[in-house]
């Protein structure tokens, strides 16, 4: 089926069936994994809101959930965009840690954001992505916990947004 939003064109790419399939087999593996130790999962807003709330609870373990958001601004007097987490609060030394992402695409973002969760002592630091895109990544830090690995073309729906529209969507979507 095809969707228009904004003038641009998209089809039904992942059907909600397959994602919610998928999401049942991480939660499991991580499940495991863990074997029965605390988790403190952290979901990265906007987009990951719904993959997290449907991941933890395929998640058989003690856990918590907190939300972060990256800030972006521009420097005053430089184009290096500059970047700041807003929305942590717990202290997270000696915890297992799980960032949970929509999408990893150039890898930017998430390396951000490891080097700021590293510092702050945590056990372990696992990342649990629904799609990545391994054309594109530029990095080479592992991802621990992959939904389903994408060609290099944009997503929406299921959390993921075009200009701010689509994140509702049940499935995802790419450009036509
Ligand atoms: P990265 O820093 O890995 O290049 O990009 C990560 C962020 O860019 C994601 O968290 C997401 O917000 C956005 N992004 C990257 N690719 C896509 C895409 O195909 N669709 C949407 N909607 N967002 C994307
Ligand atoms: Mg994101
Ligand atoms: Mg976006």
């Amino acid at each position: 089926m095809i969707k228009t939003i904004k003038g641009r064109e998209f089809e039904v790419f992942i059907p909600e069936q397959k994602i919610i399939e998928r999401v049942k087999e991480l939660g499991l593996k991580i499940t495991t994994d863990f074997n029965g130790s605390e988790l403190v999962m952290i979901g990265i807003l906007n987009g990951a809101f719904i993959f997290a709330s449907d991941l933890c609870r395929q998640i058989d373990l003690p856990l918590s959930l907190s939300f972060v958001k990256i800030a972006s601004y521009d420097g005053m007097n430089s184009t290096e965009s500059v970047k700041k987490l807003i929305g942590l609060s717990e202290d997270l030394s000696g915890k297992h840690v799980i960032l949970v992402e929509d999408i990893v695409d150039s890898g930017l973002s998430m390396n951000f954001l490891l080097d700021h969760f590293s510092s702050l002592n945590p056990a372990s630091i696992s990342i649990a992505t629904l799609l990545f895109k391994p054309e594109a990544f530029r990095f080479n830090y592992p991802l621990h916990y992959v939904g389903f690995e994408i060609p290099n073309k944009f997503v929406l729906g299921y959390g993921l947004d075009y200009d701010g529209i689509g994140r509702n969507l049940s499935d995802i979507y790419q450009l036509v």
